[in-house]
């Protein structure tokens, strides 16, 4: 079943309509930004400004670290790299390969389910398809729903602004992981509040999720995969727990992060040369296909979130397969003429 498309004008009027216009923000709010930061002397926000300095939000003596996190991602990568020991030392793998299987299971509810369903509305979704994506996203274990898709939004309406959860304009790290070590900037809560969520929380399936996220991530997470790899393997629990829990969980999370920080880095920007995301074919292998970031937060609302049909995008092929026994529809693409218009203009003007 091939994805309807609708024109680029027809879609911009969707999300606005639909409360999911997370484009950049807009002319008028930048320059509010801008004059915000002169008049109190405070960061200088416009993420084109060359005078911006990654690190001018840190202010001696005052890093507003939480602590409480700090702690349990020392411990989780301090278990990760007792799993990596464990793993080489006992030498049995398929607990392992079992676990990239949640792997792929959790990269889906993070990328098709909680990017480009619930945060962007790229596409709809039928119940079971919505059951199953919800239930990936608490293998991923990156917060429940609501709030991965609370950020995301805000992340994609202020992009590189004091209001930007993981704003890449404070250094790799921070835009990596550190934002989820500190606590957040007062524009993410008070320019946050901007943002329209109440569709999120019409959707019973996040409601369920949000009650019982705790029991739910452990289930998903670790018990079941653990549970499974004794089962079928015969394996010691221990083993099982460190080789398809643990280590599967730690580097899924930074194949997520590696969007927030590296394809905000690395990389050309053929689709928007004013904006920092990127292009990078590395962060797509790793984060299935989210790393065609410049076409992606130029045209939020393309279920594939790249100008091709076909290249290093998992996710893509998922819809599409979903698409195909009728779990999901109502896709949306932006116009190839449009998008190939818009690369020759850009290029042209690089050119002069
Ligand atoms: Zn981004
Ligand atoms: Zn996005």
């Amino acid at each position: 079943m091939p994805p309807s498309t609708k024109n680029h004008l027809e879609l911009r009027e969707y999300a606005n309509s639909h409360g999911t216009d997370v484009s950049p923000v807009n002319r008028h709010d930048k320059k509010l930004v801008k004059s915000e930061g002169r008049k109190t002397g405070d960061v200088q926000s416009n993420a084109l400004d060359k005078r911006s300095s990654p690190f001018i939000y840190v202010k001696y003596g005052d890093w507003s670290v939480v602590w409480r996190n700090v702690i349990i991602f020392t411990i989780l990568h301090l278990l990760y790299f007792y799993a990596v020991y464990l793993l080489l030392k006992e030498g049995r793998y398929k607990p392992w390969l079992l676990g990239w299987w949640f792997a792929l299971w959790g990269g889906m509810g993070i990328t098709a389910g909680a990017h480009r369903l619930w945060s962007h509305k790229s596409y709809k979704a039928r119940l079971p398809l919505r059951i199953f994506l919800m239930l990936g996203q608490c293998i991923a274990g990156q917060n429940d729903l609501y709030t991965w898709c609370r950020d995301h939004r805000v992340h994609h309406k202020f992009s590189e602004t004091d209001a930007d959860p993981h704003n890449s304009l404070r250094g790799y790290f921070f835009a990596h992981m550190g934002w989820l070590l500190m606590k957040k900037h007062p524009d993410v809560m008070t320019k946050g509040k901007q943002v329209e969520l109440h569709d999120l929380l019409a959707d019973p399936v996040i409601r369920f999720q949000r009650k019982f996220y705790i029991p739910l991530f452990l289930m998903f997470a670790f018990i079941f995969p653990t549970a499974l790899s004794v089962y079928l393997f015969n394996e010691t629990w221990k083993f099982a727990f460190f080789s398809a829990g643990i280590l599967r969980y730690v580097t899924s999370l930074h194949c997520t992060w590696f969007v927030n920080s590296t394809a905000h880095m690395f990389g050309g920007r053929p689709y928007n040369e004013k904006i920092n995301p990127r292009e990078n074919v590395w962060v797509s292998f790793g984060a299935f296909g989210e790393g065609y970031h410049n076409y992606h937060h130029t045209f939020p609302w393309d279920y594939a979130t790249s100008e091709f049909s076909f290249g290093v995008n998992v996710s893509k092929l998922f819809i599409d397969a979903m698409a195909f026994i009728g779990q999901a529809y109502d896709l949306k693409r932006v116009p190839k003429h449009y998008v190939v218009d818009r690369k020759h203009k850009i290029s042209a003007k690089s050119e002069h």
